[in-house]
Order: structure tokens, then C-alpha cells, then sequence
């Protein structure tokens, strides 16, 4: 029986409170709008920026949400004017759009839609600032557009990007964002050159998805840098050729790296969210060539402090939301990658869990267990 045009019952992990954690509810998901089309989710997985603002501490709490961004699935149904998608597509939700029509996606330096850009404080579509999701009535808020922590879900159609439907999607729904946000950072932004040397801050899956990006582009050194030294024996098999844990050594971990580089390394990518790691990863890149990459999101109040020398001597401080790909024009290339086997995403799993447990995936990660866990939506 066709769903198209009704509601769907399903059921969703719903954030009720901040740091509480998910309940599961059977919510109603609205059928798709003007320009939206609704995705049954097959898997998800848990990136730290869900558990930020799931949290809530240094960012605007809004409440109750339905979380989750990094996610693979099947076009269910589309709203009007939706004319590049149809139901049964293989599909990635993306957290933030190309529209195709804005001079940030007529530029080939630019992701940063005008229409769709990554927006973490809006709750509701864009075409009406509505909710698709409720419960008895009551407005659930959508996160980032995508809200994968539900069976069922509406993202706008300029936020979704068709895949090739022989991708494995309990593999490939990694690169709806951590994989591609650490990759795109080192090859699209980046950019070492084939021999030089790159520091990445934090050894999760966007850290170690960025070492993988320097591993590809040819680097001669890839330096690890974790306040975590857990992490440190899973990061070699990504590349990963030296360790530094800043709370090992009494010197700033800047002097540590300019000390082990003879002046600082070519490249370094932030992929931490801390604020300090942040001005660390750029004081430590070579002056007169290094280039620094930001890719954690900050606290609300954070404010980046260094001395404007650092930027005469010559080094370059960038940042990024998901490695500067376009979500519709970049993304189905990347799967290509895995399937093609350039690109592993295997080893970036580190653990499954059923939907019903998905509160374990967040216990992992606070931990720091995982690399990535992958929730299986029909279990
Ligand atoms: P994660 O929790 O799996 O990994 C973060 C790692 O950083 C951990 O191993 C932790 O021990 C380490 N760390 C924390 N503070 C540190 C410090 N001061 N010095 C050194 N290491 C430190 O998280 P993740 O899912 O890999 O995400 C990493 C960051 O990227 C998060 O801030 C996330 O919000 C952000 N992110 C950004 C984008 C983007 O488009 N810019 C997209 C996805 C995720
Ligand atoms: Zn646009």
C-alpha cells in the first residue's frame, strides 16, 4: 500500500531534554512539501556534533529535537518540484544544501549554499518553518535539516544526494558527513603536497578521515595529535605516523610539533571542537607556507585568541563544513571512491547497535570508544 500524501507512524529517538537521554516514540512524519522529499532511514550513525547539541552546554538549547545527521536511505516520496529525485532512490541526507542557484553554488571555491547552508538553530523546514515531525499534535524540532534519528524523515530535496543504489548503505552513510568532512579538509583545503608533513588534532572519524586524505595526497608524516592516547593504536592503521598527547609534555603542544618538524609542519587540521586545540593546530604550522584547517565546531562563546605575527610570518588559518564538498555534485563521487576501492570506510566502524539501543552509541562516544557506530534503523 502506497504511503505517498499520508502521515507516517514510525518510530524516532526523541531528545526530550538536554543530556537526558533519547526516548523512543511513535511519531507522525507529515508527507513531503514544496521541494522536500521523505527518506526511509536505514542506517545512521553518531557524529560529535549531535552529541553537542544534545548537550547543549555552549550552544542554544532547543528542545524537543530529533537528532541525527549522518545517515544513508531510501527516497520514499516527494513533495512538488522535486524533479532530480523519486521514490526508491538511494539517497545521504546532508546537513547542509546546494541549491544549485546561489552564487555560493555557482562558485567553485564555495559549499556554502546561500538557500541551505548548515544552520543549527532552525527547527522547522524552510518552506514554512514548520515541523514534519510531531507527537499527538506537538511539533517536534528537526536538526540541521535531516533529523535521521527516525525510521521516517523530510529533508529538503537540495540537502539530499543520489547515490549509486549498489552502495552498501550500512557502509556509505559514514560519508553523509564525518568521512567527507575530514577528507574534503585535507584534500580540498588543505591541499599538502606529495612529501610534506600534517598534524591533525583529534583522532576521531573526521580526524582520521582527514589522515586518511593526507595518507592519499602523499604526506611523509602524519602526526597525530589526541588527548586521548587510546586512540592512539587504532590511528596507525588510517596512516597515522607519529603520537603527541599534549598532556604528556609541559612545553605547548606547539613547541612540541615545531621541535619534532624542525620549525612546524606544512599542513594541520583541527578536527576537535576545542577552542584551544584550535589556536594549537594553527600556531603549529610552518611560517612563510603553513596552512591550518578548521573543521570542530566551537562553543557558542569561544573566540579564537593568537598573535597577529603569526599571520605576518606568513602562515594561512582556513576552516571548513564538510571539506568543502558539494553535497549533490561532490558526494556520489566520494561513494564512487569506496567502490571503486580507493576510499576504506570499513575500518572507521567500530561498533553496531539496533535502534532501540541507540543511547549506546552516545555512551561510546562520550567514552571514546568508537570511531564510528553505526545504528541499524530496522532492528
Ligand atoms: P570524536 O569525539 O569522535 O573525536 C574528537 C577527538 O578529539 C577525540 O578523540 C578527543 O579525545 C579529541 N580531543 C578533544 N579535545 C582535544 C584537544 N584539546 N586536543 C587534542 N585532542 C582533543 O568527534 P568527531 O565525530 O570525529 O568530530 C570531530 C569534530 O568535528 C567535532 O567538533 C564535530 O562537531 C566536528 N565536525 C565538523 C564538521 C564540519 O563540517 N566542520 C562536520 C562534522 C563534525
Ligand atoms: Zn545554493
Amino acid at each position: 500500500m502506497s504511503t505517498t500524501g499520508q502521515i507516517i507512524r514510525c518510530k524516532a529517538a526523541v531528545a526530550w531534554e538536554a543530556g537526558k537521554p533519547l526516548v523512543m516514540e511513535e511519531v507522525e512524519v507529515a508527507p513531503p512539501k514544496k521541494h522536500e522529499v521523505r527518506i526511509k532511514i536505514l542506517f545512521t550513525s553518531l557524529c560529535h556534533t549531535d552529541v553537542y547539541f544534545w548537550e547543549a552546554k555552549g550552544q542554544t538549547p532547543l528542545f524537543p529535537r530529533i537528532f541525527g545527521h549522518e545517515a544513508g536511505g531510501i527516497v520514499e516520496s516527494v513533495g512538488g518540484g522535486v524533479t532530480d529525485l523519486q521514490p526508491g532512490d538511494h539517497v545521504l541526507p546532508i546537513f547542509t544544501g546546494e541549491c544549485g542557484d546561489c552564487p555560493h553554488c555557482h562558485s567553485e571555491e564555495s559549499n556554502m549554499c546561500d538557500l541551505l547552508r548548515i544552520n543549527t538553530e532552525r527547527g522547522g523546514m524552510i518552506h514554512d518553518g514548520e515541523s514534519r515531525f510531531s507527537i499527538n499534535g506537538k511539533p517536534i524540532h528537526h536538526f540541521l535539516g535531516t533529523s535521521t534519528f527516525s525510521e521516517y524523515t523530510v529533508v529538503h530535496s537540495s540537502q539530499v544526494a543520489k547515490i549509486n543504489p549498489d552502495a552498501p548503505l550500512d557502509k556509505v552513510c559514514i560519508v553523509s558527513c564525518g568521512l567527507s568532512t575530514g577528507l574534503g579538509a585535507t584534500l580540498n583545503v588543505a591541499k599538502p603536497k606529495k612529501g610534506q608533513s600534517v598534524a591533525i588534532f583529534g583522532l576521531g572519524a573526521v580526524g582520521l578521515a582527514a589522515a586518511e586524505g593526507a595518507r592519499i595526497a602523499g604526506a611523509s608524516r602524519i602526526i597525530g595529535v589526541d588527548l586521548n592516547s587510546q586512540r592512539f593504536d587504532q590511528a596507525k592503521e588510517f596512516g597515522v605516523t607519529e603520537f603527541v598527547n599534549p598532556r604528556d609534555h609541559d612545553k605547548p603542544v606547539q613547541q612540541v610539533i615545531a621541535e619534532m618538524t624542525n620549525g612546524g609542519v606544512d599542513r594541520s587540521v583541527e578536527c576537535t571542537g576545542s577552542v584551544q586545540a584550535m589556536i594549537q593546530a594553527f600556531e603549529c604550522v610552518h611560517d612563510g607556507w603553513g596552512v591550518a584547517v578548521l573543521v570542530g565546531v566551537p562553543s557558542k562563546d569561544d573566540a579564537f585568541k593568537t598573535h597577529p605575527m603569526n599571520f605576518l610570518n606568513e602562515r594561512t588559518l582556513k576552516g571548513t563544513f564538510f571539506g568543502n564538498y558539494k553535497p549533490k555534485t561532490d558526494i556520489p563521487g566520494v561513494v564512487e571512491k569506496y567502490m571503486n576501492k580507493e576510499l576504506e570506510l570499513e575500518k572507521f566502524i567500530t561498533h553496531t547497535v539496533p535502534f532501540s539501543e541507540i543511547n549506546k552509541a552516545f555512551d561510546y562516544m562520550l567514552k571514546g570508544e568508537s570511531i564510528r557506530c553505526i545504528i541499524t534503523m530496522g532492528a
